[in-house]
């Protein structure tokens, strides 16, 4: 279980005073683990003593959920089916093992499981599950929504969007490591509300807005659609 807010804090909510790895910094830095960020949960106060980043928790109606990890269970290395199916997109193994690619099985069918990582965080806070045969997506209630790919991304001011996973893989393949997903899909024009597609680019707030330019890289939709293509 972790406690999260809109700056991408995770603290015990428990413990008056700690000390927690910034997650503005520590990506820039030799020790990436250093906890150079105080956080005083009873204030609802935060400081870094390495970047000097400081603020208040609770100034923005802070999100206290206390979001579920991915269980793990019967999570597996790569079958043959999934590998097959990976390497006809002409992903290299090195890539899918930058990606941490996993499997499991729901019911008799194989799915490819896609982890979502944050900075600061060994195990990933979501994963999205794609069904090797059938085009069929799965995530686990609860879990923390991120933009995809967060912690692989380079050094540069600009991101580039696409539509889904294997198209960030894709461009990873391609030697571009700026690229994101949102994890619920795209927003299209049928939505009765986008609030929950977009939750995942709101969670990442902190870790985007250093981009000076954004590239929205889409499949070209509806126009293909109308052409006969399938997305
Ligand atoms: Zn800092």
């Amino acid at each position: 279980m972790i406690k999260t807010n809109q700056h991408n804090l995770i603290f015990n909510p428990n413990l008056k005073s700690q000390k927690v790895a910034c997650p503005k910094c520590s990506g820039e830095r030799k020790n990436k683990a250093d906890k150079s960020l105080s956080v005083n949960a009873e204030k609802g106060v935060f400081h870094c003593h390495h970047c000097g980043w400081s603020g208040r928790i609770d100034g923005w109606a802070p999100d206290l959920t206390e979001y579920q990890k991915p269980k793990r269970s019967n999570w597996t290395p790569l079958g043959d089916a999934a590998s097959v199916f990976l390497k006809s997109r002409g992903f290299s193994i090195e890539t899918i093992q930058k990606n941490k690619l996993i499997q499991k099985k729901f019911g008799k069918d194989d799915f490819i499981g896609y982890p979502y990582f944050i900075p600061n965080e060994k195990e990933p806070v979501n994963i999205k599950w794609r069904g090797v045969g059938p085009k069929e997506f799965r995530q686990e209630a609860g879990t923390y929504r991120v933009l995809y790919n967060i912690t692989l991304w380079g050094e540069t001011d600009e991101l580039i969007w696409v539509e889904g996973e294997n198209d960030v893989i894709a461009l990873n393949e391609c030697g571009i490591w700026n690229v994101t997903t949102l994890s619920d899909g795209a927003i299209n024009e049928n939505d009765q509300s986008i609030d929950g597609k977009l939750k995942s680019l709101h969670n990442s707030f902190e870790w985007i807005k250093h981009f000076r330019s954004h590239i929205l890289a889409g499949d070209g939709w509806p126009r293909k659609k109308a052409q006969g293509g399938v997305d």
